[in-house]
């Protein structure tokens, strides 16, 4: 059976030497769905504690919230980059809080403490996809992402991959050594 969540992010990027509007600064309200394929777990009767997933995709995610996504080779970075260094909040502020942990792919680079996001190519709805697979494939058993941005959506769909040890309990993902991480259940053997 499959789970799913979804989350919103609030971003600003252009599709650089793109012909057509989307080549000026503009932002939108993305929506990801994150479907995860999982057996039903017999203690507890779900496929995933959805809070779960949610914790482990926001946790990266948040990272293209409230954030500037610019492909490598766009030319506003340098400038943005230097008024942010300029106003004291380039290398984090204060109030820069809801910050995600830093990371590179091949495919985009976050920086959290500014809240901006490199990626190699322009940040689609196709693109982010490939983003977020990338990034969540080896914590979730992933089998179908959707995001909307505006007028455009795309969805892709992935082969389930191995499957993981869920806790009878609470529902969360085990260790590889097969104890909860969070009521310390052991189920006694190794998972994954
Ligand atoms: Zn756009
Ligand atoms: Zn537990």
């Amino acid at each position: 059976m499959r789970s799913f969540t979804t989350f919103h992010l609030q971003y600003a990027h252009r599709f650089f030497r793109f012909e057509g509007e989307a080549q000026y600064l503009h932002g939108h309200t993305g929506t990801l769905t994150i479907e995860v394929e999982e057996s039903i777990n017999p203690g507890v009767n779900m496929v995933f504690p959805c809070n779960e997933i949610r914790k482990t995709a926001w946790n990266i995610l948040q990272n293209f919230d409230h954030a500037l996504i610019l492909r490598e080779d766009d030319p506003l970075l340098e400038p943005i980059l230097k008024v942010y260094e300029a106003q004291g909040i380039r290398n984090g502020s204060p109030r820069n809080t809801m910050k995600g942990p830093a990371f590179k792919t091949e495919l985009a680079t976050a920086y959290p403490e500014c809240r901006v996001v490199v990626t190699k190519e322009s940040m689609t709805v196709e693109g982010m996809i490939k983003i977020v697979h990338a990034l969540l494939k080896d914590k979730l058993n992933i089998v179908k992402l959707t995001f909307t941005s505006g007028d455009n959506a795309a969805s892709a769909e992935f082969p389930p991959t191995a499957s993981y040890c869920r806790c009878p309990r609470c529902g969360v993902a085990l260790d590889e050594k097969g104890y909860c991480p969070k009521c310390g259940y052991h189920s006694g053997e190794h998972c994954r």
